[in-house]
């Protein structure tokens, strides 16, 4: 009869590895899943996937190549997701494989000198 006892789902955990991910409103009537409680600087992480959450918890996606680098941004945990492809950028790389289980502890690669 459609009636279940089971709990919702919880929308804050991927549907594909079930990991913990901060829900939080755009502020354009949808939602964005980002790693829960990760920044990274802005050079470990691809253009177009950086954001910053507001003190209303509404998430901004901020736009562009050239960012502050001493800015720490958000992303979104299908970067990293151990479901998905390995990601190209080491430091993501180095959270995916610690997500995978491969690693204990994640540990950012130093930026490359050069
Ligand atoms: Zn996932």
């Amino acid at each position: 009869m459609g009636v279940t006892n089971e709990p919702p789902r919880d929308p804050s955990t991927c549907p594909e590895c079930e990991f913990r991910q901060d829900r939080h409103p755009t502020g354009r009537n949808g939602h964005v899943l980002l790693e829960h409680q990760r920044h990274l600087p802005a050079r470990d992480i691809p253009a177009g996937h950086h954001w910053l959450v507001r003190p209303d918890g509404t998430a901004i996606n901020i736009p562009g190549a050239e960012l502050p680098a001493d800015t720490r941004y958000r992303f979104p945990h299908r970067l990293v997701c151990p479901c998905g492809t390995p990601p190209s950028t080491p430091a993501l790389k180095a959270l995916w494989d610690h997500n995978s289980g491969l690693t204990a502890h994640f540990n950012r690669p130093a930026a490359e000198s050069g």
